[in-house]
């Protein structure tokens, strides 16, 4: 056993000072992995350890009240003892990084703050596993190895939709995945499923989003390490439904509401009436508060269309467009927060400069971008697969704004997107889901968006997908048991066996 350690040691040193990325594979064996795939990493896939005691050196006294509570939650009466280093100092790793020893002598954290800590066991969690050879669970073991690791990008979130259909619980397994694969903030979009006490007929009357359930949520998210941003679409999408679906969350069921939107479809709030900006107003503050006043907000503002009511017609659109949005953007500045907003009505259609991208402004509304305060922050959408440049998000930054790329489930195009952002120098990524949150969407997108936005660089295989389907049906699997499921229908990414007809090869 000293033999190997030894040699584990100087094969560990040898491949830290080439910066490479490794676990040991022994033959015919998997070896234990880490999503997203830590920076250094070096674990064993034969030499486990008893998981008995963790000593964690970190100046923040929280993490080991935090450390403590989950190992609880995670393994019962078998988690492993705390205990905090006398000597802990300040280390390179930064605000989210953390090195992982595990060995004879036990497991060793060193993280500056707790999101380090969370990060340290969410990297243990996943290659801890039962003590061989019993009925039950009798204890755990864990790999013998050293991780030392941090992020690459600052910024790295999801875009969660909440649709009339879609259940609290999945939004919670959500939020709660995307923490445990290190991402850091979690847009959530109601598309009328939020209950608001100012403008209840805006909403589908059985929406689940209610206040009670964004406080319960958004604690359990700052417990976990992600923070939660709102998002209500304060130009196009105002059906809050689906554009294939042709519903309308508000004048289904709530017609003397009109006035509000443009006459063709509702699908546009109407700009020029200013009982709309006074109730996306009052709807951005409520929102704003029942989300626990987070540090950025999200207008939505993609996929309008022209105006087709005559007091919108008899305005330049541009200038409309533009004081609106300057009026949200300073309702949500008011607040203490920072507006994000999608960037595909900002560049004009026909511009050959953004030829094979998303575009959808017309010379109205992409005129407006040149005037628009540049504390905006620009999420740059590309659903396709991987592109040498991105000359939109180059064409924002150069304009002064803060960007964000939003890739949505596309493997190669989540990995070159992020390749990009973190070469380019933007803010970051936003990963979305829209409605492919079940079957082979969720393990996929949830891979490769953690993989690609913690370490861009890193080689990010697709291809051996059944075992990456397994590893997060696994953590799907855990978070479960923090959620202490029972329903079947909520184990897994469907919620029946069988699952409907056009899923029934993913
Ligand atoms: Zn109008």
């Amino acid at each position: 056993m000293k033999l190997l350690k030894f040699s584990l040691h100087i094969l560990l040193a040898m491949i830290l000072s080439l910066g490479a990325k490794v676990c040991m594979a022994a033959d015919g064996v998997i070896p234990p992995t880490i999503y997203p795939q830590p920076a250094e990493c070096i674990i064993s896939s034969t030499d486990y350890v008893p998981l008995t005691n963790i000593v964690i050196a970190s100046q923040d006294n929280s993490a080991i009240k935090w450390a403590e509570k989950h190992l609880k939650e995670w393994y019962g009466k078998y988690a492993p003892k705390v205990t905090k280093s006398a000597t802990a100092q300040t280390t390179s790793l930064g605000e989210e990084g953390y090195s992982l020893q595990i060995d004879h002598s036990g497991v060793t954290i060193n993280a500056n703050t707790i999101q380090g800590v969370r990060y340290a066991l969410y990297s243990l969690r996943q290659i801890a596993i039962p003590q061989r050879g019993s009925l039950q669970v009798g204890g755990w073991i864990a790999p013998v190895g050293t991780i030392n690791d941090k992020p690459q990008i600052e910024f790295r979130g999801v875009h969660i939709c909440w649709f009339r259909e879609t259940e609290p619980w999945e939004v919670e397994r959500l939020i709660r995945l995307a923490a445990y694969y290190k991402m850091n903030y979690a847009v959530i979009e109601s598309w009328g499923t939020f209950q608001s006490d100012i403008a209840p007929w805006s909403c589908w009357p059985d929406g689940t989003m209610t206040k009670r359930e964004i406080k319960r949520l958004k604690a359990i998210a700052d417990d976990l390490g992600i923070t939660l941003i709102p998002q209500i679409n304060v130009f196009g999408h105002a059906a809050q439904a689906r554009g294939y679906a042709g519903k309308h969350s508000t004048l289904d069921i709530n017609p003397k509401y009109q006035p509000l939107f443009e006459p063709l479809g509702g699908w546009n709030w109407c700009l020029s009436n200013p009982e709309t900006r006074k109730l996306l107003q009052a709807l951005i503050k409520e929102r704003y508060e029942a989300f626990g006043c987070p540090p950025y907000f999200h207008i939505g503002c993609d996929e309008a269309h022209q105006p087709s009511c005559p007091d919108c017609a008899s305005k330049p659109y541009s200038q409309l467009f533009l004081e609106h949005i300057e009026a949200m953007n300073k309702t949500i500045t008011s607040l203490g927060a920072r507006t994000m907003m999608w960037h595909d009505m900002l560049i004009e259609q026909g511009d050959s400069r953004w030829q094979g991208f998303v575009v959808n402004g017309t010379r109205e509304t992409a005129a407006g971008i040149l005037k628009l305060p540049r504390d905006i922050i620009i999420c740059d959408w590309y659903y396709g697969g991987a592109q040498s440049a991105y000359p939109t998000i180059d064409y924002f930054k150069e304009q002064g704004f803060s960007v964000l790329s939003c890739p949505w489930n596309n493997s190669n195009g989540i990995i070159a997107q992020s390749r990009n952002a973190h070469k380019s120098g933007i803010m970051g990524v936003l990963g979305t889901m829209w409605h492919h949150y079940f079957g082979a969407s969720l393990p996929n997108i949830y891979y490769t968006l953690a993989n690609a936005m913690w370490n861009p660089e890193a080689n990010i295989s697709t291809s051996v997908y059944d075992d990456i389907r397994q590893r997060v049906h696994t953590h799907i699997r855990q978070i479960g048991w923090d959620m202490k499921l029972r329903n079947p229908r909520h184990g897994g990414t469907y919620y029946e066996e069988i699952p409907p007809e056009p899923f029934l090869n993913n």
